[in-house]
């Protein structure tokens, strides 16, 4: 058993191994407790191929700890989504303006280079280390090494909870404060990952710079990029029902399904059935719990505090801006106990905004996207956002591209949609999308929010 006084934070993935880069340049000593072993020396199979879309959110907390060169090098950028339909022809729609996009970058290749950071600027990490206990009063934790199964005791001065969505952080304040709110939720569907190898002459098999879309009104298929020319694709389908990851149960049906309804994504699969059948089905959370913050001794961060479905693209950008939001309030603040109740009440509304985005970005993705009132609506404002780029951001590019918060950007979608409801209404919207009249309604619109 050992006993040193120090930060201890609990996980080092994306969220607490930018979170230690942070407080060790701030010259703090910084151990960072990880259940799984190194992932570095281990190269984990999963760690090489899953990718995220990381956006303007995340680039600036990556750009504060001075790593952007490095992450742009291995980053690709999607300008807009690819939508493939049923016969397999395929249209391209912009994100933003013409050079706005999202990264395709690897969450492991990521994860790597800020462990490496971290532990640069004097941060320790300890590896195969599962938290186990926390005592709130005095900030001492209990890890249990997951081979030998030895037990440590670690004395820290203050805790920061950023072991994930299934935090065992956020469980001890579950277990052990009074009026700890928590709530989660899973959606009817799961997600499964499949890839499309690299052609045989290396490069990709489709249009590298896009995030690829096969939707089919409940359930969509999706495909993002990777630097050695293959493609990540997630399935994101029902649990239960016909069709669903249940009903396609034998190779056959299986490959019926996906020749019927992906068939150009089927053709660039070669190991397809394997990897339908080896690959786990996973399930998708929303988490909301409060407080977040115990005394000056524990406060939850990144998915600990607020995991969110991956449909906006956010979960990650939202737990660097944590990261921004809390360095910026250690320049204001010297009192743990201010920073950590400040920190809390700043980005709660925030983190219930982009959940809610989130799911409601699924309907969008899955079934909108692909059709004609969808796609002119898209049409109408990024016309108008043209004309008055200060009148109007549509509410994608509010998330996307801007610092707007995320509660603000929720409340002023929800006032455009009004707007847009009037706007699509107009009969003969088709042809007049460009008229004055509606640039009118538009503009009244605009002026109210
Ligand atoms: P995690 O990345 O989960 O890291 C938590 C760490 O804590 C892990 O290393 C874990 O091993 C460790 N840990 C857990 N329990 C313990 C314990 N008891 N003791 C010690 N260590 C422990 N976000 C985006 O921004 N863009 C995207 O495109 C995107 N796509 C996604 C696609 C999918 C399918 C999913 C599921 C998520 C996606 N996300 C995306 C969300 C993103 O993955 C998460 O928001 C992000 O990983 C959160 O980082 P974190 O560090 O808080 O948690």
């Amino acid at each position: 058993m050992t006993i040193q006084k120090q930060i201890v934070i609990t996980g080092a993935g994306l969220v607490g191994s930018l979170l230690a880069i942070m407080l060790s340049k701030r010259g703090f000593k910084v151990s960072v407790y990880e259940r799984r072993p190194d992932m570095r020396k281990e190269r984990m199979s999963a760690g090489r191929s899953i990718n995220l879309a990381l956006s303007d959110r995340g680039w600036k907390a990556i750009r504060r700890v001075g790593i952007e060169e490095e992450i742009r090098k291995v980053a690709i950028p999607m300008y807009g989504r690819m939508i493939h339909d049923i016969k397999g022809d395929t249209a391209f729609y912009n994100y933003g303006e013409k050079d706005q996009a999202i990264y395709s970058v690897s969450r492991g290749g990521l994860n790597c280079v800020l462990m490496d950071l971290a532990e640069k600027h004097g941060a320790e990490i300890f590896f195969n280390e599962r938290v186990e206990d926390i005592d709130l009063k005095n900030a001492v934790l209990t890890t249990e090494n997951t081979s030998t199964k030895a037990k440590t005791l670690i004395q820290a001065e203050r805790i920061f909870g950023a072991d994930g969505g299934f935090a065992a952080s956020r469980l001890q304040l579950q277990l052990k404060t009074d009026r700890f709110n928590y709530s989660q939720s899973y959606l009817d569907a799961g997600y499964k990952e499949l890839t499309i190898p690299a052609a045989d002459a290396g490069g990709f098999r489709m249009e590298k710079n896009a995030l690829h879309i096969w939707p089919r009104g409940q359930y969509m298929l999706i495909a993002l990029p990777n630097m050695d020319g293959s493609f990540t694709c997630t399935l994101f389908f029902p649990f239960e029902g016909v069709p669903s990851f249940a009903s396609l149960d034998t190779k056959e049906k299986m490959l019926r399904f996906f020749n019927d309804t992906f068939p150009d994504a089927v053709s660039l699969m070669p190991d397809l059935a394997t990897l339908y059948f080896e690959n786990p089905t996973s399930s998708l959370v929303t988490v909301r719990c409060f407080p977040w913050a115990f005394k000056d001794k524990l406060l939850l961060i990144g998915d600990a505090a607020h995991a969110i479905v991956p449909f906006f693209g956010q979960g990650m950008n939202c737990g660097f801006e944590d990261c921004t939001v809390l360095d910026d309030l250690m320049n204001e603040e010297k009192d743990w106990n201010r920073i950590f109740s400040k920190f809390e009440h700043s980005r709660k509304p925030d983190a219930d905004a982009i959940a809610e985005l989130a799911v409601q970005n699924f309907i969008e993705m899955r079934d909108l996207v692909s059709k004609p009132e969808f796609i002119l609506r898209k049409k109408i404002e990024s016309r108008f956002h043209s004309r008055y780029p200060e009148k109007w951001l549509p509410l994608y590019s509010m998330v996307t591209f801007s610092e707007k918060s995320y509660a603000e950007a929720l409340k002023e979608g929800k006032r455009q949609d009004c707007v847009m409801e009037k706007v699509m209404s107009i009969p003969g919207i088709e042809t007049k999308w460009d008229s004055e009249e509606v640039e009118k309604i538009m503009l009244e619109g605009a002026e109210r929010m």
